[in-house]
């Protein structure tokens, strides 16, 4: 049993149940099918990626007949090795949800669109795009993407048009922990040995529910071959479940366990000498540096006791080399704080005092895959444009450390507002509801002359489009060749056709090459989508055929522990970030307090944290019967709050509470547990939908708007001055229990 009063057991017999339940959904119910005379086709199987989240799990779909069946995993898949979560499974449904669009639609009216064909939708977005291009250039154009699978062919896209602005959800989601181990290691992204570590901390880092199931299946490894897993966070996560031991932290304060962690190794030299003397640059000025931040100084900020930062700073160094600490992602090291930046950079340090660069249990280097690209003399590629983001991201007087390509996505509304972006095309992404403080959004996004979504369901954000051009659902469609499909080795995998379109849908790719035709840049878009394929794998010296027989191909290059290498200035790990110096920002780590702290004088003022749960993904799960069973059935849309603060307000377990900021307000039921830390309350991600167009995401006789609230109702809109990210645990909500 764990602090949610749910065994692991009790999780999945829950989810069964929740499944069986749905077996007479409209659209749900393979037995139901089966059982029926339609169900006489052939068994055939067909390798792909999954596209239910960022980790593109390689699977192996069954169908029978023209239907899809079920799903496993491909065993030597780096992603995954094997494994499928539940929104794996239950996402591969989505291709019968019958809220999927079936063809181009023009918006005619609020929430009003009326089918038109392809052709027309290409010449009326061709002649809007020209004249917007014409007044206000290029630059008032953007392209909004994530994940980037077809990105190579998006950035050649606005590259033909002439504008920079490309975004990923990058600032709401990583940026910070990407810069931050650049800076330190050269490397945006190193990877994790747990399998063979010793001592796994994983401080901000839920891979349980944020799931990464390699990842996940590596720390349990390690666990078993005898590694003691320790999670920091404030909250009783899915991963403090199967740790050793759960480090209760405030939150925003992680950074100052970071630091004393350093304090108490180089203060009784339990440091990687050797290593430290070699490999790195700025060692005596990081020490002078934390010898600031003692045990007892960090015990004040973070509430963890100094024995316990003394002991888990003495275990880890024990352990080292193989000792790891996690790089982080969507959480402290990720967008959410002011010192987000500055908590990378600490533990990428620590890591650094471990000496584990490149080290049996260590952080190592992920082999990379270099792919080819279509010959240019055949193929025509744009100049790429120069010049920074129109939201600042590569400007040296703005974000100089915010790369092109990533930029700070919860801008384009302000941008917009101001007028400096005029139209926009957004694949694979709802900004409405991922983005911080929607009303402001909302009034963003209606302020372009033109916006065309990419969406298979009408999402907040495809409501308001001008036009939808939809994409096939993953299960229908090619994509391009996907590289660095593994972690430790270098594989190639492709997501492929599994059935046919159900509906008058299309490719990404094949889209662009037809849009492009209607732009003026059609001399760019002169390959298919195999030529393009074709190209990626010449050098590799795979065939498109065998790729696609196999779903992934491993090609070796199996990562060898040895000398590290780093791509930084210095060549070395950086204590003293060279770049940062440069810059004139603060080049060491050091203390930084966040940006807001609950009041401690007022019952009713909390931080608000936000996390993940195993079952969804963003907003992008919430309209399926699956998996909203689960969250219905096991009452998971609760708020946590701890007992002595739920105390003081006279809330109970169970009771209807009104969170309010400066920007929002919202009701929802409480979760009384002292599994989260008393300064905070907890909400997890994926819910309050409020597109009307999608049925399984509404909750009954609620008017249609969808199950729970989204932690992005309360945040204002915050750009954090270095690198722009969206701080989204920098706001004080007050807490009052509603009495209906
Ligand atoms: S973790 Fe789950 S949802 Fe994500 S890609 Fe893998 S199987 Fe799909």
């Amino acid at each position: 049993m764990n602090r949610h009063g749910m065994t692991r057991r009790k999780f999945l017999v829950a989810s069964a149940a929740g499944g069986a339940a749905l077996a007479a959904s409209p659209y749900l119910g393979f037995d139901a099918w089966a059982a029926s005379e339609k169900a006489s086709g052939e068994v055939k199987v067909t390798p792909t990626l999954c596209d239910a989240c960022g980790n593109w799990c390689a699977l192996r779909v069954y169908t029978k007949g023209d239907r899809v069946w079920k799903a496993e995993g491909i065993p030597i898949a780096g992603n995954n090795l094997g494994r499928v979560c539940a929104k794996g499974h239950a996402m591969l449904h989505e291709v019968y949800n019958p809220d999927r669009i079936k063809s181009p639609l023009k918006r005619v009216g609020p929430n009003k669109f009326e089918p038109i064909s392809w052709q027309q939708a290409y010449k009326e977005i061709g002649a809007k795009l020209g004249q917007i291009k014409e007044k206000h250039g290029a630059e008032s154009i953007f392209w909004l993407q994530y994940p980037e699978g077809n990105a190579d062919v998006t950035f050649r896209f606005m590259n033909a048009l002439g504008s920079p602005n490309v975004f990923s959800h990058g600032a709401t989601c990583f940026l910070p922990r990407n810069i931050g181990w650049w800076l330190t290691v050269g490397n945006s992204k190193p990877e994790h040995d747990f399998a063979n570590s010793r001592f796994i901390l994983l401080i901000g880092r839920n891979l349980a529910a944020g799931l990464n199931l390699r990842k996940l299946q590596d720390v349990v490894k390690g666990r078993e071959s005898g590694a003691k897993v320790v999670v920091v966070d404030p909250r009783f996560s899915e991963s403090a479940s199967i740790a050793k031991q759960w480090i209760r932290i405030r939150p925003g304060t992680d950074l100052a366990l970071m630091l004393a962690v350093a304090h108490v190794m180089i203060d009784e030299s339990l440091y990687q000498k050797e290593f430290v003397e070699k490999y790195t640059e700025g060692f005596e000025e990081f020490a002078e540096e934390v010898r600031k931040f003692p045990p007892s100084w960090a015990e004040e900020k973070t509430t963890v006791p100094k024995e316990t930062i003394v002991t888990l700073a003495r275990e880890m160094a024990k352990a080292a080399p193989r000792a790891v600490i996690h790089r982080g992602y969507h959480a402290a090291a990720g967008t959410q704080y002011k010192n987000s930046l500055q908590l990378v950079r600490a533990i990428a340090c620590v890591n650094g005092l471990l000496g584990n660069y490149n080290q049996l249990g260590g952080l190592y280097p992920a082999p990379k895959v270099k792919l080819g690209k279509p010959d240019p003399n055949q193929y025509p590629a744009p100049p790429p444009v120069k010049g920074p983001m129109v939201d600042g991201s590569g400007d040296p007087e703005r974000y100089p450390l915010t790369p092109k390509g990533v930029g700070i996505s919860h801008a384009i509304p302000e941008l917009a507002i101001q007028g400096k972006l005029k139209a926009g095309f957004v694949h694979h992404n709802n900004p409405l509801r991922t983005c911080p403080n929607p009303a402001r959004v909302i009034e963003g996004y209606k302020k372009l002359d033109l916006l065309v979504s990419f969406d298979y369901v009408l999402s907040e954000t495809a409501t308001l489009a001008h036009y939808i051009l939809p994409e096939s659902y993953y299960l229908e469609r090619d994509d391009v060749v996907h590289a660095n499909h593994a972690y430790s080795s270098q594989q190639v995998a492709i997501r492929q056709q599994v059935v046919k379109p159900l509906y008058d849908t299309k490719p990404l790719v094949q889209i662009l090459i037809e849009l492009a035709q209607h732009l003026g840049i059609g001399q760019y878009f002169t390959f298919t989508l195999e030529d393009w394929n074709r190209a990626a794998l010449k050098p590799l010296g795979v065939s498109l055929e065998q790729l696609k027989k196999e779903g992934v191909i491993d090609l070796g290059g199996q990562w060898q522990p040895g000398e590290p290498h780093f791509d930084t200035p210095s060549g070395k790990l950086e204590f003293v970030s060279s770049t940062l110096k440069d810059l004139e920002l603060p080049a060491v780590p050091t203390w930084e307090e966040p940006l807001v702290s609950p009041d401690p004088k007022d019952p009713h003022s909390f931080r608000l944290i936000h996390g993940k749960q195993a079952h969804h993904t963003h907003a992008r799960t919430a309209n399926q019967p699956y998996l909203m069973k689960i969250t219905t059935d096991q009452d998971w849309g609760r708020a946590w709050i701890h007992p002595d603060r739920a105390k003081k307000l006279e809330i109970k377990d169970g009771d209807c509470m009104t969170l309010t900021s400066s920007v929002g307000s919202g009701r929802m039921r409480a979760r009384v547990t002292d599994g989260i830390h008393p300064d905070c309350i907890f909400l997890p991600s994926g819910y309050g939908i409020f597109s009307r167009n999608l049925t399984y995401a509404k909750k009954k006789g609620q008017g249609g708007f969808g199950y729970g609230v989204s932690y992005n109702d309360f945040l204002p809109t915050m750009f954090d001055p270095v690198l722009g990210h969206a701080m989204a645990n920098e706001v004080i909500v007050k807490v009052t229990k509603t009495y209906t």
